[in-house]
């Protein structure tokens, strides 16, 4: 655990990641570190989704890291929308030039914190949550970007038929296509005792979110309670990767 004293407010973050009990290579990515954190998703054959999520965490870790600090907010969400594109284009060139790679791609979590505010966007079906300290309520921040969640906002699919559904792994927006639509761009403001959850659906598929919320309660600890909650996905059946990066405000 790491800690960061800035003007505004003190953070400590913790993140990892487990290749789980059923697949033999990881192809999630994370990347924590002073106010920025990232986590990648990836898919396709051989290696190509563990060079996919790589490839996006580095990209926008790159890119943002040469940007800040600046608190303009259109300049803030200018260039997370500019980091997306950089990265998808990345993946794209990188998919070119080896035929292995043709079919990769990866999902991207990106929440930053300047001055006062969360900054976050997403492309895929990884999330990102809010934990509130004093109400212990968790509440998930990104809308997944996938054919059954498109269908149950429609009204085509109930919410309860959504978890079970034989489409319910198909993205609808994933980084490392050419018709990339970039997901929204949102700002919070943060406040002291909050813990922001980013995670690929290793965890969310395996973990409900009410115990998610209860393993927060539990572990106060960002060390402690990223352990816990992959130790839980491992427990329920661990059939995908799972990744998690956790931050406290303090
Ligand atoms: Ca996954």
């Amino acid at each position: 655990m790491t800690e960061l004293t800035s003007p505004l407010f003190s953070l400590t973050w913790a993140g990892t990641t487990d290749v789980g009990h059923v697949r033999s290579i990881n192809e999630d990515a994370y990347y924590a570190d002073r106010g920025l954190f990232i986590l990648a998703d990836g898919m396709g054959g051989h290696t190509a989704g563990e060079v996919a999520s790589s490839l996006a965490i580095q990209s926008v870790r790159t890119f943002l890291e040469s940007q800040r600090p600046s608190s303009l907010t259109l300049a803030v969400e200018e260039s997370l929308l500019q980091a997306v594109r950089i990265a998808n284009e990345d993946i794209l060139k990188d998919a070119e030039q080896h035929e292995e790679h043709g079919d990769m791609g990866t999902t991207l979590v990106i929440a930053w914190v300047v001055g006062s505010y969360l900054w976050y966007t997403h492309v895929g079906d990884s999330r990102l949550y809010r934990w509130d300290g004093s109400s212990k309520v968790l509440s998930r921040l990104t809308e997944d970007h996938t054919l059954v969640a498109e269908l149950v906002a429609k009204g085509y699919v109930l919410p309860e038929a959504a978890e079970k559904h034989p489409y319910r792994n198909v993205l609808s927006r994933c980084l490392g296509r050419p018709d990339l639509k970039a997901g929204l761009v949102q700002k919070i403001p943060m406040h002291a005792q909050d813990r922001y959850l980013l995670c690929s659906d290793g965890l969310t598929k395996e973990v409900p979110e009410q115990e998610i919320a209860q393993i927060l309660s539990a572990n106060p600890n960002d060390q402690e309670a990223v352990e816990a909650l992959v130790h839980q996905a491992n427990e329920y059946g661990g059939r995908d990767n799972t990744t998690v990066v956790l931050f406290s405000i303090l």
